[in-house]
C-alpha cells in the first residue's frame, strides 16, 4: 500500500485513492463551555477513547467569545456555571465575559484539549448506519471544502442558538432611522456611544446588562420594553464563598459553595412554583426598596407571568437600579408603532429620540447546530423525537446532546450529561455492545413540550423542538439533585435503552 498522506480536510488519502475519512470513537461538535467539558470527561473517564472536536468558528469559548457587547457577564453564579472538576477561583461570582472565556480556555490548554480541536469545521450532516454501527459526519472545512469524519458516538455540544444572527423582529419604518441600529450578537468593535442617546429594546438578561454598562459613556440610556421581566439584585461577590476559600482547600470550598448555590436555587425555584403570588410580591418589594415609593414598580417591573415561567434576570450589585436612581437610565414600558428618522414613535403617542438603537431582542433557537440527522437512510424530524433523560433522543442511536438547565446554570446539566455519556460508553465497552438506542416502549407516555417556558425564543421554536414525556426517563425535571441520581447513579440498562452487540466499540 502506498504511504498515506494527511490532507488538509482531515481525511487520509493514498496517492491514487479517494480520501478515506478520519475515524474516531467519539466526535464532539462545538468547542464552547460544553464541548471542552465533554472532552475533559472523555479523556479522564474513558481514557482509551479517541476523539476530536469539530468547531465551526476559529476560536474556542462559543457564547463567551461571540458576545462582545458592553458589560457582557454571566447572570448565574460561576460556582455553578463553572465545571464541577475545576474550581472557580476569582473573587466575583457573577463574572464578566472575558473572565469566563479565560476560564474555558485555561481548562482546554491545561488538559491538552485545545490540541484536539479542528477549527473552521462547520458540521452540516450526520448519517448513522446500524449495519456499520457508526456515524458519517459531514462538515464544511476551513475553506468551505466538504470533509467527512467517521465516529461511533456523536456528541453534540453545539449550544442552542443560531450563531449567524440573532432574533430581530421587523418594525415599521426601520429604514427611515438616521442613527445606527445594533444587535448585541453583532456588536461593532468600534461603536462610539460617548454622549449619545441610546435606546435598548428588550427586557431580558442582555438588556439589563447593557443598560447600566452603557451609562458610563452615553448621554442617557432608555430601556424600552413591551412588558416587564422579573429582576432581582444580588451581590457580585459571594461572601460565604470568599470566606470558605480562605479556610478550606480550593476544591473543598468550591464543592460546598456549588451545592449551597444549587440548593438555594432549587429552593427559590420550588417556592416560585408553589407560591407564585408570594414570590412575586417579594421580588416587587425588593424593587420598591431599590427605587423608592414614587417609582411605578407595578408598571415597569411586574410581569404578566409568574416567577420562573421565564428566566429571572439578575442584576449584580443593583447596578441597573443605581443607574435609574442616578437618572442616567430609565425604563419605558410601551410598544413601538414605528421607527422614525430620529428615533421611535410609541403606541402611547410618545416619541423616544435616539442616536443608537440596540435591539436586545434575543436569540434564534437552533437545535443540534442546524445539522441534518439521517438514521439508516431516513431523515429524522427532531420534533417527532422524545428527549431521553435530557441527553439522548428516541430512536437515534449513539447520539448525545448537551443541553443545560433553564432554571439553573447550564453547566450543571452539561457536566452530568458528560459523566453519563462516559458511563454509557464504558458500559457498552465492558459488555461488547456497539450501540445503544433509547426506545419508546411505554404506550402510556404522554408527550409534553420540551421546555415549559413562555420565553419568546422557546415559543418561536416550539414546533421544531423535540418533546419530553410525562414519565421517567423521558421527563425533564430541571432539577440537579434528581438528575444527579439518575445520570450519575441510575441504572444504565434501564429497560428503555436498547443495546446492540457488535465486534468492537472502537473506531480506531
Ligand atoms: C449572552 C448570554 C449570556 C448567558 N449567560 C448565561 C449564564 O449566566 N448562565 C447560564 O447558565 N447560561 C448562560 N447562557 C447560556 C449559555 O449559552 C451557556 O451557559 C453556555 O455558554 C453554553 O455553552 P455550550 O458550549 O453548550 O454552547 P455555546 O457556547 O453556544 O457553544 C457552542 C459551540 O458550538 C459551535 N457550533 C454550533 N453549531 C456547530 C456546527 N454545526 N458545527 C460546528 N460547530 C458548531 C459554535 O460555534 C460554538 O463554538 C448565556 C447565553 C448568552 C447568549
Amino acid at each position: 500500500m502506498a504511504d498515506s498522506v494527511k490532507i488538509d480536510s482531515g481525511a487520509i488519502a493514498t496517492a491514487n485513492e479517494k480520501p478515506r475519512p478520519e475515524q474516531f470513537d467519539v466526535l464532539i461538535v462545538g468547542a464552547g463551555l460544553s464541548g471542552i467539558g465533554a472532552a475533559y470527561h472523555l479523556q479522564t473517564e474513558c481514557a482509551g477513547k479517541s476523539f476530536v472536536i469539530l468547531e465551526a468558528r476559529n476560536a474556542t469559548g462559543g457564547t463567551w467569545d461571540l458576545f462582545r457587547y458592553p458589560g457582557i457577564r454571566s447572570d448565574s453564579d460561576m460556582f455553578t456555571l463553572g465545571y464541577r472538576f475545576r474550581p472557580w477561583r476569582e473573587p466575583k461570582a457573577i463574572a464578566d465575559g472575558s473572565s469566563i472565556l479565560r476560564y474555558i480556555r485555561e481548562t482546554a490548554s491545561e488538559h491538552g484539549i485545545d490540541r484536539k480541536i479542528r477549527f473552521g469545521h462547520h458540521v452540516t450532516r450526520a448519517c448513522w448506519s446500524s449495519e456499520d454501527a457508526r456515524w458519517t459526519v459531514e462538515a464544511a472545512g476551513a475553506n468551505g471544502e466538504p470533509v467527512q469524519f467517521v465516529c461511533n458516538f456523536l456528541y453534540m455540544c453545539s449550544g442552542y442558538y443560531d450563531y449567524s444572527e440573532g432574533y430581530m423582529p421587523g418594525w415599521l419604518g426601520m429604514e427611515r432611522f438616521r442613527g445606527q441600529i445594533v444587535h448585541p450578537q453583532k456588536w461593532p468593535e468600534d461603536l462610539n456611544y460617548s454622549r449619545k442617546r441610546i435606546v435598548v429594546i428588550g427586557s431580558g438578561a442582555t438588556a439589563v446588562t447593557l443598560v447600566p454598562a452603557m451609562t458610563g459613556e452615553a448621554a442617557h440610556v432608555t430601556m424600552l420594553q413591551r412588558s416587564p421581566t422579573y429582576i432581582v439584585a444580588r451581590p457580585s461577590q459571594d461572601v460565604i464563598a470568599n470566606f470558605l476559600r480562605k479556610i478550606l482547600p480550593a476544591r473543598a470550598a468550591y464543592a460546598v459553595v456549588r451545592w449551597k448555590n444549587v440548593l438555594i436555587g432549587m429552593y427559590f425555584y420550588g417556592l416560585s412554583r408553589r407560591k407564585p403570588d408570594y414570590m412575586k410580591q417579594g421580588i416587587l418589594n425588593l424593587v420598591r426598596k431599590e427605587l423608592g415609593a414614587e417609582y411605578d414598580v407595578d408598571k415597569h417591573f411586574s410581569p404578566r407571568y409568574n416567577p420562573w415561567d421565564q428566566r429571572l434576570c439578575l442584576v449584580p450589585d443593583s447596578d441597573l437600579f443605581a443607574a435609574i436612581r442616578a437618572g442616567k437610565a430609565s425604563i419605558v414600558t410601551d410598544e413601538i408603532e414605528t421607527f422614525t428618522e430620529r428615533g421611535l414613535r410609541l403606541r402611547s403617542g410618545d416619541e423616544l429620540k435616539a442616536d443608537i438603537i440596540v435591539t436586545a431582542t434575543g436569540l434564534r433557537l437552533k437545535l443540534l447546530g442546524g445539522m441534518q440527522i439521517i438514521v439508516d437512510g431516513k431523515l429524522v424530524d427532531m420534533s417527532r423525537t422524545l428527549g431521553y433523560k435530557g441527553v439522548m433522543f428516541s430512536d437515534i442511536p449513539n447520539l448525545a446532546s448537551a443541553f443545560g438547565y433553564t432554571n439553573a446554570s447550564w453547566t450543571l446539566k452539561a457536566d452530568l450529561t458528560a459523566a453519563y455519556v462516559c458511563r454509557l460508553l464504558n458500559y457498552m465497552d465492558e459488555r461488547g455492545f456497539s450501540f445503544c438506542t433509547p426506545r419508546r416502549r411505554d404506550p402510556d407516555i404522554v408527550e409534553e413540550p420540551m421546555v415549559n417556558f413562555t420565553s419568546g425564543y422557546f415559543l418561536r421554536a416550539s414546533a421544531m423542538l423535540p418533546k419530553q414525556g410525562s414519565k421517567k426517563p423521558w421527563k425533564l425535571y430541571q432539577n440537579y439533585a434528581l438528575d444527579t441520581l439518575s445520570l450519575r447513579l441510575g441504572r444504565v440498562d434501564d429497560g428503555t435503552m436498547e443495546f446492540t452487540p457488535g465486534h468492537s466499540n472502537h473506531a480506531v
